[in-house]
């Protein structure tokens, strides 16, 4: 009992910031890192668009702070980061889950629709990797967790995104090389299908009914469903956990299955 009380402690103190968290993936992720026993930093373009992850948070009893931030905007990222380190504490463990699409094939892409998924995903991820490992490194802990995907593999449609979920296996394995001396590890989760806002997207452009889509896709995955953002939050949770200081570089692709 004293043993389980001493570590609950522990972690209530560490400050989590979950980026693209107003809704989707990086919601559920909010949500299941405080019910983990973390503060969680709600951190999204539209701060009051956060306000329903951190009602359902402290409806809980959890802690949490909604944060507007772009995160491709480098002084708004260290702002943001310095009111979480004030408001909430030191941020030690770092979700990068905010991304937007532009789908096209190449032929039609704009340079505004590569520009703005580099931006996001890749430049969005740097940024905020940087303003939050200062407080990693004096904390001799962190955890950072970035959002690939299986597009990273290559999807018709995605020549921007596949190029910026590839990049971010190669920016994990960097930042696990670089900091581990510092007890952080970096590790990156790749969903597969997951019901949220961004598959809806998809959907329409195809010129799929959503619910259609997903059966669909649900017949080509081995477990015959499509994920939920609750499925990534518990991959994102297993790498953000004190007890897995081992784990580090690794990408896990979580599809229902593998992929070829
Ligand atoms: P989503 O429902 O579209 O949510 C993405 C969130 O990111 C939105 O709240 C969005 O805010 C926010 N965001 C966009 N640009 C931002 C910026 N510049 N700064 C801060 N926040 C920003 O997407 P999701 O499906 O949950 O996806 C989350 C992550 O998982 C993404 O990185 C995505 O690429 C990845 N992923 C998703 C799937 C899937 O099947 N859903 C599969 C593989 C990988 P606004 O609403 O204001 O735009």
């Amino acid at each position: 009992m004293g043993e389980e009380k001493r570590s609950m402690s522990t972690t209530e103190q560490r400050v989590a910031v979950v980026t693209g968290a107003a809704r989707g993936i990086g919601a559920a992720t909010a949500v299941r890192l405080a019910a983990d026993g973390r503060a969680v930093a709600v951190l999204d373009l539209d701060e009051a668009a956060c306000g329903e992850t951190v009602e359902k948070i402290t409806a809980a009893g959890g802690t949490a702070l909604a944060v507007g931030c772009d995160v491709s905007d480098s002084n708004q990222v260290e702002a943001a980061v310095t009111r979480v380190a004030a408001e909430l504490g030191p941020p030690v463990v770092l979700v990068n889950n905010a991304g937007v699409l532009r789908d096209n094939l190449l032929f039609k892409m704009s340079e505004s629709d590569w520009d703005t998924v580099m931006n996001v995903h890749l430049k969005g991820a740097f940024l905020m990797t940087r303003a939050c490992q200062k407080y990693m490194v004096d904390a001799g802990f962190g955890r950072i967790v970035s959002l690939s995907s299986s597009s990273a593999l290559g999807n018709r449609g995605q020549a921007n995104y596949a190029a910026v979920k590839a990049g971010l296996q190669g920016f994990t394995k960097t930042l696990a090389k670089e900091l581990g001396k510092f007890g952080i590890t970096a590790n990156a989760v790749a969903p597969g299908f997951i019901v949220t806002d961004m598959t809806a997207q998809t959907a329409q452009r195809v010129g799929m009914d959503f619910e259609e889509f997903q059966a669909v896709a649900a017949t080509q995955i081995p477990v015959q469903r499509v994920g939920r953002p609750e499925d990534i939050a518990g991959a994102i949770a297993f790498f953000t956990g004190d007890d897995t200081g081992f784990v580090s570089g690794q990408v896990l692709y979580v599809a229902g299955g593998p992929l070829n």
